[in-house]
């Protein structure tokens, strides 16, 4: 094959400041890690409690590839749903206060297969301006009818409804409950109300809410007191504070069997790894047992963001542990977090197409586990590297 076409692209990619690169990390994802040559703080891991490297955690995943073997060998129609599975199901549905609940192999699978099970030709699907790529994804796939609401905006929403709904047979609503690269909430309760009074669906993806919002770390519904039987669909994944890899759907019976039976990506890929269903279990086992964890996480979050918020690089979005600092330019970003590094501390620039044009940003994400001296040492690097990049507060949007 002629490859001057790829190397074309991948100049192109270079060109932008959009190419990006892999750097393989030389140990767990802890607060703290070897990276490259130094031992480096960081501020980039979705593994909010970090469970990920909790050792009751780590010996269920080994227990369980004794007990079950390392993969599922199968998928879950076939041969490859487990007890194991199946508890873990029944844990997600409780946590989540629903009848049921499925797990796939990834959030992404969840999504894709959800939201292409739900919808089709003569449907309407609705989704948030700043929903996640899989869902995205999903919308484009299942071939209903797409229409984009502004960010967070629950009247555009109805107006959307109001002038379309009565051409479609059926109608999703999707939106993220706390937006990954944002850090904001849904307005989920408004979005209720114009979903009954439209008769639409409503799915809420709850990636980065669940084991961190609510009282018992059930996610945004809880923490905005959205009781569960108001929303038809929650979707979540296993691969954040979880800990582990995975992801699943919780709602009514019917609702689950009808994934079951109609989500291609559920029935044609390998059930979830029983090592990934055993730590998620484990997990959620000491989500329940350590609430404080969720408590330090909080207090972390709320410790750097206010100090952040104090050198006037960015404003707190809400009480999630994830803060967007808008630097505009994809070079920008780049340059802070090369300066942050340099500091010692890892926050990723996240540059488009994971957020929109001219807001490329840090994202900062904070973990239980980091210590108040690391959360002081952060601050301090944040510090000198707005000095030695003269960075001004842009004033953008998330
Ligand atoms: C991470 C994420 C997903 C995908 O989950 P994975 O388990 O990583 O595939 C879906 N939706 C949102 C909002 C996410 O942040």
């Amino acid at each position: 094959m002629n490859e001057t076409w790829i190397e074309t692209e991948l100049a192109g990619l270079k060109e932008a400041n959009l190419r990006r690169r892999l750097t393989a990390r030389q140990g767990p994802a802890a607060s703290t890690s070897q990276q490259e040559r130094t031992d480096i703080l960081r501020l980039a891991s979705n593994a909010y409690l970090g469970l990920n490297t909790h050792p009751h955690v780590v010996a269920c995943a080994q227990k369980a590839a004794h007990r079950w073997g390392a993969g599922a060998a199968a998928s879950p129609l076939v041969s490859g749903y487990t007890g194991l599975h199946e508890e873990l199901e029944q844990r997600l549905a409780e946590l989540k206060d629903t009848e049921d609940a499925l797990v796939f192999p990834s959030g992404y699978h969840a999504n894709i297969g959800t939201i292409t099970a739900l919808a089709d030709r003569g449907d309407l699907i609705l989704s948030d301006a700043r929903n996640h790529a899989s869902i995205v994804d999903a919308c484009r796939l299942s071939r209903a009818d797409l229409r984009i609401f502004d960010h967070t905006d629950a009247e555009h929403l109805d107006d959307l409804l109001a002038a379309h709904r009565g051409d479609y047979r059926r109608c999703l609503i999707v939106t993220d409950g706390v937006f990954s690269m944002g850090g904001d909430l849904a307005p989920v309760p408004a979005i209720v109300s114009i979903a009954r009074a439209h008769e639409a669906m409503l799915m809420v993806d709850d990636a980065h809410g669940t084991g961190v919002l609510g009282e018992t770390g059930a996610g945004t519904l809880e923490h905005l007191q959205v009781p569960a039987e108001s929303v038809d669909v929650q979707m979540g994944t296993l691969s954040k504070a979880l800990a582990s890899q995975g992801g699943f759907v919780a709602g009514s019976h019917a609702l689950c069997e009808l994934v079951r039976n109609r989500a291609r990506a559920y029935i044609f890929s390998t059930a979830l790894a029983p090592p990934a269903a055993a730590s998620a279990l484990a997990a959620l086992e000491i989500l329940e047992q350590e609430p404080e964890r969720r408590k330090r996480l909080h207090r972390n979050a709320q410790r750097l963001e206010d100090g952040i918020a104090a050198m006037g690089l960015a404003a707190r979005p809400g009480p999630t542990p994830i803060l967007p600092i808008v630097l505009g330019t994809e070079r920008q970003a780049l340059a802070f977090s090369r300066a942050l590094e340099a500091e010692g501390v890892l926050v990723p620039a996240i540059r488009p197409p994971s957020v929109p044009e001219g807001t490329s940003r840090l994202r900062v994400t904070e973990m239980a586990t980091h210590t108040d001296e690391e959360i002081d040492r952060a601050l301090a690097a944040f510090d000198a590297a707005a000095q030695s990049t003269e960075t001004e507060p842009a004033g953008l949007q998330p």
